[in-house]
């Protein structure tokens, strides 16, 4: 396949890109190397653009690199909004450096059901209500956050230790062994291997989680599918075991280098869309702990969350595509023009899909005064402001204002046609 913005898919976040291509590829000979999808960067092969570990992504051929941050000197602009740069070979020859733990094929991810047993069993046996003191209570606790008390029967947390993760891993291990007998023989890994977040060491041990240890245990935040179902998780890292650069949040999987199952970035639901009727209000916001806070504050809520401003941007709007959407995305957009970019592209999106399926569905976007949130918003008790695309729009200026024009003019959109024309 041929790379161009057309055949991009959705860029390198979204959860159906097969980046784990790389491993087919990569200790093949240049000639032999052909384009069959993408890869996320990760901390072992990062961005040519921009060097970070994270958010920009390549083409399994090394031949083009979409960097999310910086736009100079790009061809253009890729499904994702991303910026495209195509690599000459010399430029690859230098920097092509296989990592040869890599060279081996990707473990496939498990069906849905045995992914949803597995992580609702690892909630059972690990829940979140056993580290009260350190992640329910508390300054930074979910309480403090607004999450009620039923909703945190639905968290898990992992031990603090290597070993305990990987005791709870071999209990893991038996349980789908005992419950899914038939599927556990087939297997060539042990059974629970294609789980994401766990994987098998060399010597044959299941493992849950990376081999280190932790001060404080980790936060896991399930994303439940369109049944209610864990298709996967996020783990919460404690702000004090995070440097400044690193991300708190992150999929529980390890396909890097430990060989487990990669989770993709799917979206979380905290509603059966089969039980909402059309034309209801849905609530479209980052990060599956906020939708859950907010549906604890406002239970009448209907949530549906990215796991990233930049991620699953189609998989959203297919997801809201029967309801009316109110796009309340963090705060940061008004002072930080990627994020700005990435709200703009998921409002082009959005409406383009009601004119190409001829819907009356509106879209309107969250503003609000105090925090970054929706969720910081309500627990403060800050009114919430609901703009129309148009008003939005007219409070934008400067930086944020160019942007969101920029992508709009890429994405072809053109609301303010309108606003002459009146
Ligand atoms: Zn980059």
């Amino acid at each position: 396949m041929e790379y161009s913005p057309e055949n991009s898919h959705r860029g390198p976040m979204s959860a159906d890109i097969p980046y784990t291509d790389q491993y087919r590829i990569i200790n093949l000979p240049q000639r032999h190397r052909v384009a069959s999808g993408f890869c996320r960067v990760t901390k072992y092969r990062r961005c040519r653009v921009c060097e970070k570990p994270d958010w920009c992504g390549y083409t399994t051929d090394e031949q083009t690199s979409i960097c999310m941050r910086i736009s100079n000197g790009s061809k253009g602009i890729s499904r994702n909004g991303g910026n495209i740069f195509h690599h000459n070979r010399l430029f690859l020859v230098a920097n092509h450096r296989p990592n040869r733990r890599q060279a081996l094929p990707p473990i496939a991810i498990v069906p849905i059901e045995i992914r949803n047993a597995v992580y609702e069993e690892l909630f059972r046996r690990s829940p979140v209500l056993r580290y009260y003191s350190q992640l329910i209570d508390g300054p930074n606790g979910l309480l403090s956050r607004g999450l009620c008390q039923p909703e945190i029967q639905n968290y898990g947390a992992l031990p603090r230790t290597h070993k305990e993760r990987a005791s709870l891993a071999r209990a893991l291990n038996k349980f789908v062994m005992l419950r899914f007998p038939m599927y556990a023989s087939r297997r060539t890994h042990a059974a629970i291997v294609g789980v994401p977040g766990f994987w098998q060491d060399d010597t044959g041990n299941v493992q849950l989680w990376k081999p280190r240890n932790y001060n404080i245990p980790l936060l896991v935040i399930p994303y439940r599918d369109d049944k209610g179902r864990i298709q996967a998780c996020q783990l919460r890292l404690h702000k004090s075991e995070v440097s400044h650069s690193q991300k708190k949040y992150r999929w529980l999987a390890c396909p890097f280098p430990f060989r487990g199952a990669s989770s993709g970035t799917p979206i979380h639901f905290t509603f059966k869309p089969a039980d909402l009727p059309p034309v209801k209000t849905v609530v479209i916001t980052e990060g599956a702990l906020k939708a859950d806070i907010l549906v604890s504050l406002r239970p009448k809520a209907h949530v549906v969350a990215t796991s990233g401003v930049s991620c699953s941007h189609a998989e959203i709007i297919h997801a809201v595509r029967p309801y009316n959407a109110l796009i309340a995305f963090d705060a940061d957009y008004k002072t930080n023009p990627v994020v700005a970019r990435q709200l703009a592209r998921l409002i082009a999106g959005r409406e383009r899909d009601i004119v190409i399926h001829q819907l009356s569905t509106t879209t309107k976007i969250v503003c609000w005064q105090t925090g970054k949130g929706i969720d910081d918003a309500v627990l403060a008790n800050s009114p919430l402001e609901t703009m129309t695309i148009l008003e939005w729009f007219s409070t934008l200026e400067g930086k944020i204002l160019a942007e969101v024009k920029r992508a709009w003019n890429e994405a072809n959109y053109h609301p303010w046609i309108s606003l002459i024309k009146k």
